[in-house]
């Protein structure tokens, strides 16, 4: 068989405790004055934000801090913290916290770098670069670190939607030590988005011996620390397995993208408030299901390598995490309107789709 694959990771990695005091070095090398882009308070609190301006100070760089980030991240937050930036005149990004502020600082980058433009150009298919971006992850879910991907809420077409520029971050400094601090709900619906990241980018048309490759071992490394979801005091050790398998998830889902779990839940997350990767998990027992026939043996694998025995043991598990969501009938077809406009993600599923099969994997069905 010919294996006709690409792979491509261009941010460089390191995951350790005291990853930043580590390298502050590189850390300010990436120019003379930093934007950091960070929430009103996690990062305060788990001691990221201490430790990148503590580095940035010790090697002489400037920095301006915007802390205005809030979840789901929209255009205007972009726009207000890209004004800063310029008028501060940063020359390189700092994200710190999940997802949100790390795809924000993403666009943000992009919005300085081409200080003319208005947000429009963020969805549009042009040849924009970005200022580089760094990228200090303190949950583990998004892979954001290792992903070209930004996504932001788009009020205009009232879902979430990545940005059309692919923006992979220069540096990622990722430690498990800010997990400390996490609530066990931020732990397990960011472990759960992680996992639909290493699920969906399993069963993907995209997916290659590379990608597969990486979500095995995000799978066994993720498994190890599973039961921290259902309530354990999780151990230093489960901690840094997550953010791994977490990062891992990115560098796959950077290959294949993600699929019907994601797509079906920016639905549940802009109209209901329901945080993402809760969002998706709902869609996770659905989505394996759908191939427990025709790839029998390929799901078989998957659910022994997360550690469970069959797909009822897991859905049981899932179900246990994050609970089960109320969608009302006329949300189901709306959500299976939406979902079907979205060919690219139809298309990145590895079996012939109906409406009606997308229907048999929510978790009423
Ligand atoms: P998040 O939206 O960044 O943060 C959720 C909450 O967790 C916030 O209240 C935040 O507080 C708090 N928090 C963050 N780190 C914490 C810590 N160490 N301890 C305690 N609390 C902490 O959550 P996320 O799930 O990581 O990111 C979700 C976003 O990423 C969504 O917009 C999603 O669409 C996107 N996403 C992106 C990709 C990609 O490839 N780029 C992939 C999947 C999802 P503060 O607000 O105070 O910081
Ligand atoms: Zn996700």
């Amino acid at each position: 068989m010919e294996h006709k694959m690409n792979f491509y990771m261009p941010t460089k990695l390191f995951q350790e405790w005291n990853v930043v005091e580590n390298h502050k070095q590189e850390l300010a090398s990436f120019g003379k004055k930093a934007l950091i882009v960070t929430g009103k308070h996690s990062s305060r609190a788990n001691g990221s934000l201490d430790d990148v301006t503590k580095a940035l100070e010790s090697q002489g760089t400037e920095y301006v801090i915007y802390d205005q980030i809030e979840e789901n991240p929209t255009i205007p937050m972009v726009m207000e913290a890209a004004e800063v930036g310029k008028t501060q005149g940063a020359d390189f990004v700092i994200g710190i916290g999940g997802g949100s502020p790390l795809d924000a600082a993403k666009a943000i980058a992009l919005m300085i770098l081409n200080r003319d433009s208005s947000s429009e150009v963020l969805y549009q298919p042009l040849p924009l670069r970005a200022l580089p971006v760094i990228a200090v992850p303190t949950t583990c879910g998004t892979g954001s670190e290792v992903t070209p991907y930004a996504i932001l809420t788009r009020d205009d077409i009232q879902t979430k939607q990545s940005i059309s520029h692919k923006i992979f971050p220069a540096l990622a400094l990722v430690d498990p030590k800010y997990l400390q601090t996490a609530a066990g709900s931020v732990l397990v619906n960011t472990a759960i988005d992680a996992l639909g990241h290493l699920i969906e980018s399993y069963f993907n048309t995209n997916a290659s011996e590379y990608s597969r490759m990486l979500c095995v071992t995000g799978m066994e490394v993720w498994s190890a620390g599973r039961n921290v979801l259902l309530g354990m005091e999780p151990e230093s050790e489960d901690l840094d397995n997550f953010m791994l398998a977490s990062s891992l998830a990115g560098m796959a889902i950077s290959h294949t993208s993600t699929t019907l779990p994601h797509g079906l839940s920016y639905y549940l997350t802009y109209h209901k408030g329901i945080p993402h990767g809760k969002a998706v998990g709902y869609f996770l027992p659905g989505y394996l299901r759908l191939f427990a026939e025709e790839m029998d043996v390929e799901v078989m694998m998957v659910l022994r390598t997360l550690g469970f025995g069959s797909l009822e043991q897991f859905e049981g598990f899932i179900r246990e995490c994050i609970g089960t969501p109320v969608i009302t009938a006329e949300e189901k077809e709306q959500m299976l309107d939406d979902m079907m406009a979205v060919e690219r993600k139809l298309k990145a599923v590895p079996t012939a789709l109906t409406r009606e099969k997308i229907a048999a994997i929510f978790p009423d069905a």
